[in-house]
């Protein structure tokens, strides 16, 4: 087996210095996954993020991480061709894989046929209400994410009403770093997340352990979902403000608020020294609890 270097200790901030996973994939497609494909008449649909997983290792690294049991119902997002609902089955009570491909859904209802804890829904998971899915029960998603969703993915599935117990997915490499920042360097995706969760690094992973090969390395990520969101004012509300602060990263935070939430004259600066925070600040700096200080003050004034 082929050992990928990785970034050496220093390379990154110490919360980032995690485990690392065992590399070791031949740079081409093994040739099962070529076979298949071309049993099913298949192509990897790119439009689709379709970056298929092949290597086993990494594929029970991410069930171990989601520490998947008899009692577990899973939702998995992006089953593909159906590698990592083979792991999942093997250790869950229920997995429920959403698949938008049809070409897909039909070869891997095939390949379930004779498993009944697995079902195969033909859906955008984006459009899904998990609660129509699992009932009452509680659930994990566990995924290897399609980039072009992963931002709208996590948000969907941790602003649900019925949250999941943690999530472990697969994500681009940037977007985990964006995720796993440091308080002081958090943007609206990594507050969107920390407001539900607590994401945690668990291994990274080379493009060389996909099929086709992306051009980008990614890293798995466990996201523990909080009992209660880490905000007391409404979410609506506090997406609101966040989404109006990061809408003009570069600008003072009293700037951006103005130019995208309607109030008064001087009242950006005044609801901002109200909530204790210094006007000229950059939204990337706030942390939780001052967004949520914020949109509490802003909500008194009926601003949001
Ligand atoms: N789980 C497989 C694996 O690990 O090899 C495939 C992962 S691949 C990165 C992403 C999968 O998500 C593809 O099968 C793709 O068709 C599917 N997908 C893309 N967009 C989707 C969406 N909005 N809803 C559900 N599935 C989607």
């Amino acid at each position: 087996m082929r050992s990928i270097p990785l970034p050496g200790p220093g390379d990154e901030p110490a919360e980032r210095r995690e485990p690392t996973i065992t590399r070791g994939q031949p740079p081409e497609a093994p040739p099962a996954i070529r076979t298949l494909l071309k049993e099913l008449g298949l192509r990897p649909h790119k439009g689709f993020g379709q970056n298929f997983l092949i290597n086993e290792h990494i594929l029970t690294r991410i069930i171990e991480a989601g520490d998947v049991g008899p009692d577990d119902v899973v939702l998995e997002i992006g089953p593909g061709l159906g590698h990592l609902t083979h792991h999942l089955a093997a250790r869950a009570a229920r997995v429920v894989a959403i698949e938008i491909d049809r070409g897909l859904v039909q070869a891997l209802r095939k390949t379930f046929q004779r498993t009944p804890s697995v079902e195969i829904v033909e859906q955008d998971a984006l459009k899904v209400e998990p609660a129509s899915l699992v009932g009452d029960h509680p659930y994990k998603v566990i995924a290897n994410l399609p980039y072009y969703i992963t931002s709208a993915a996590l948000r969907h599935f941790l602003e649900a009403e019925r949250r999941p117990v943690l999530l472990v997915v697969m994500v681009q490499r940037e977007v985990a770093y964006r995720i796993l920042a440091p308080p002081g360097d958090l943007n609206l995706l990594a507050i969107s997340v920390r407001v539900y969760g607590k994401p945690r690094l668990i291994a990274r992973v080379p493009a060389s352990a996909f099929y086709p090969r992306p051009k980008v390395d990614s890293i798995v990520l466990r996201i523990d979902v909080l009992d209660h969101p880490a905000i007391d004012v409404p979410p609506d509300k506090f997406f609101k403000v966040g989404s109006a602060g990061f809408a003009m990263p570069r600008k003072q935070i009293h700037n951006a608020l103005a130019q995208r939430i309607w109030m008064p004259a001087g009242s950006a600066q005044e609801v901002l020294r109200a909530a204790g925070i210094d006007p000229s600040r950059r939204a990337q700096t706030l942390s939780i609890p001052e967004w949520n200080t914020l949109t509490r003050e802003m909500e008194q004034r009926g601003l949001v």
